[in-house]
Order: C-alpha cells, then sequence, then structure tokens
C-alpha cells in the first residue's frame, strides 16, 4: 500500500503538446482512485507519468516518501492492466502470468506458486494450461489482472480495463476489480471514460480538464457540489442554466434568467462575483420535482416529451428558462404530452457557479 503524490507535473509533448500543466493531486494508501475527464485531457498521460512509461517535463511523483520520477518503470512496484489486455496468444493462460516473474528471474517452484495464487484472487483457479484463445473476453480481462497482481504491485493502474467488454460483464468486473485492489490492500489509480463506472466504483476521483484539475472529491461531493458547469456536465447528467448574478447571500446566488429570479448554493469558495457577472446554474434532473404544491425555484411549464423507463420516468419540460430535462422515480402520476405543470427544485439541491 503506497499514497502517491504528485507535485507540479507538466508533460509537454514535441515542445508543443501540453498534455498535463503544472497539476497537483494527492492519492492515499489504499485508495481507489479514478481519473476522468473529456477525450485528451491528459488522463492516460498522467497514468503513464505513474507508472515510469512517460517522464514528466516538469514535476515530481512521489510514492510514499520516495521520489520515482526518474526511476525505471519495473522498480516502482506499479502494474499496469490496459483495455487491449495484451497477452500473448500463443503462451497458455499460466505462461502469460508467468512472464514479468521469470523476467525477474524468480525461482520456478516460486513462480508455480504465485500463478497459482494469482489465478485464485481472480477467480479462475484451475485454467493455467488452457490457451488464451479459449478464453472470453471478461476471461481474458482477468488473466491480466492476474498477470498485474502476481508481481505484487503495490499500485494497480487500471487505463479503461472494462471498455472491451459488454455492458453485464462489465458491472460484475467492476465489483471484482474494487475487491481485488481492497483484499490486497492495493493503492488504484483507473482511468475511465465511463462516469457511471467511475461513481460506481471511486473512493475519489479527479474531473481532468486541459491537463489541470477541474475537482477533486468523492463521487457523492462531485455529483452533488460540481465546481463549475464542466464537472457539472461530464459527471451526470444536468440541466444548465445561464443567468445573470443578482444578490449573494450567506452562500446562495440569486440569479435572474429571462425575468425569473432562481436561487442556488455556490460551490466555489473562489469565485467573487458581482452584481450582473454571467452565472450558470445547474440543476439535475432528479432534483426538479412535479409536485402541484409548489416550492422554492418555481417555474410553470409544458411537458413536450417523456420516456417511462419503468421505476422512472423522465420528461422534457418547456419553460421560461428553456427545455429541462426531468427525472421522476417511481413515479405515482403520469403526465402526458401537452399536460401544464409546475417544476420546483430546493435551493441547496441547486447549484451555481461563475464559469
Ligand atoms: P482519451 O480519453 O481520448 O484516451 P486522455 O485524456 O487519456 O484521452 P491523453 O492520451 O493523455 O488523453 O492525451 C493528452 C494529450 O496529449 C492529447 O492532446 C494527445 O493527443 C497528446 N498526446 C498523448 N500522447 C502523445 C504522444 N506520445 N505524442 C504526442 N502527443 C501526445
Amino acid at each position: 500500500m503506497e499514497a502517491i503524490r504528485i507535485e507540479n507535473v507538466s508533460k509537454v509533448f514535441g515542445g508543443k503538446v501540453t498534455a498535463l500543466d503544472g497539476l497537483d493531486l494527492e492519492i492515499g494508501a489504499g485508495e481507489l482512485f479514478f481519473l476522468l475527464g473529456a477525450s485528451g485531457c491528459g488522463k492516460t498521460t498522467l497514468l503513464r507519468c505513474i507508472a515510469g512509461l512517460e517522464t514528466p517535463t516538469d514535476g515530481r511523483i512521489f510514492f510514499g516518501d520516495t521520489d520515482v520520477t526518474e526511476l525505471a518503470p519495473h522498480k516502482r512496484e506499479a502494474a499496469m492492466v490496459f483495455q487491449s489486455y495484451a497477452l500473448w496468444p500463443h503462451l497458455t493462460v499460466g505462461q502469460n502470468i508467468a512472464f514479468g516473474l521469470e523476467e525477474r528471474k524468480v525461482p520456478k517452484p516460486e513462480i508455480k506458486k504465485r500463478v497459482t495464487e494469482a489465478l485464485e484472487m481472480v477467480q479462475l483457479g484451475g485454467y493455467g494450461e488452457r490457451s488464451i484463445d479459449q478464453m472470453s473476453g471478461g476471461q481474458q480481462q482477468r488473466v491480466s489482472l492476474a498477470r498485474a497482481l502476481v508481481v505484487k504491485p503495490r499500485c494497480l493502474l487500471l487505463d479503461e480495463p472494462l471498455s472491451n467488454l459488454d455492458a453485464q460483464l462489465r458491472v460484475e468486473m467492476r465489483r471484482e476489480i474494487r475487491r481485488i485492489v481492497k483484499e490486497n490492500g492495493l493503492t488504484g489509480i483507473y482511468v475511465t471514460h465511463d462516469q457511471e463506472e467511475a461513481l460506481a466504483m471511486a473512493d475519489r476521483m479527479a474531473v481532468l480538464s486541459w491537463g489541470k484539475i477541474g475537482q477533486v472529491g468523492t463521487p457523492e461531493e462531485v455529483y452533488r457540489t460540481p465546481l463549475n458547469s464542466y464537472v457539472a456536465g461530464f459527471i451526470g447528467e444536468t440541466n444548465l442554466i445561464q443567468g445573470a448574478v443578482m444578490e449573494m447571500h450567506e452562500g446562495y446566488c440569486f440569479v435572474k434568467v429571462n425575468g425569473t429570479t432562481l436561487v442556488g448554493k455556490v460551490t466555489s469558495a473562489d469565485w467573487q462575483s458581482k452584481v450582473g457577472d454571467a452565472a450558470t446554474l445547474s440543476v439535475r434532473p432528479e432534483v426538479w420535482r412535479l409536485h402541484k404544491e409548489g416550492g422554492e425555484n418555481e417555474i410553470d411549464g409544458k411537458v413536450v416529451a417523456r420516456s417511462y423507463l419503468g421505476q422512472r420516468i423522465e420528461y422534457f419540460i418547456e419553460t421560461v428558462i428553456g427545455r429541462q430535462q426531468v427525472v421522476e422515480m417511481n413515479p405515482r402520476v403520469i403526465h402526458e404530452i401537452g399536460d401544464e405543470i409546475t417544476l420546483h427544485a430546493r435551493h441547496g439541491d441547486v447549484v451555481v457557479f461563475g464559469n
């Protein structure tokens, strides 16, 4: 188990592409930490710098108290699992797993024991003699996990490990990877595009934007109190509503939107706003309520589309502040297209930021 500290790390490719831009990050020992963000924001580059497969242009990387910035990959005790599995098709499952140990000149009986243990860990006990092409996609991903674990790493680095699997298997493997990280006391760093995967699995996550950190927090913190519209829009679905600052009061911002006033919580302490400044409100689809009694942030609207999804129903509702996506769980009343309804959202559930 190892804490990882990234200090002011930059990576510039070919003197002009800035993939990481003075990034600071601390990942706790034993944490399962996710890196998320739009394509090209630098997730894989950061993971590769931590693995030692890239050297930062600037900044330092520490594992515990050890500065590993210049250390070769195999000396870092970090193992990487790739989207492509990177298994050798001409070797058996056992030979694939043993490869890293043979390279390290581990004695044969020890290799045998550790390969057996690694196969047990990923619930593939007894599969050592099979050839790789007899294994399903999910099993191949387990083999690549076993190959990473067999070298007894202290950090497990995962780059989109589940993206080649079908939806059901992905959900199953989420639990499996989390179990493996926790049972083995590993620090796990996991890159994904899939925000649902991150919300379901992460202890904490960082949302990256253009090589910088947009926000770091637990899934709940990032989902419920995003610091800017990029993070709000990236993690989960949301209605982003543009307006102008009218007043700030005890951490709440009153925003004028097309003749109506909406109120929400300010999440970023850095936002120094003045009356008339542009403001963006973020209202999650499930934060809008549809009860007739009304409440805070009340807006009239008309149902223009709806999808019935079993235990929830999704509506699109046309209002003076724009078309709003609304999700109601376990609906008792189902509204029809054309129905006039009133939306409302609690001030404390709406967030406001300056960008
Ligand atoms: P994706 O989600 O699409 O995999 P990412 O967030 O992992 O993206 P990176 O692969 O880290 O992003 O790339 C960050 C930026 O650095 C991109 O602009 C990419 O084109 C550039 N980049 C990455 N590797 C190299 C390289 N070896 N040479 C030049 N540019 C690179």
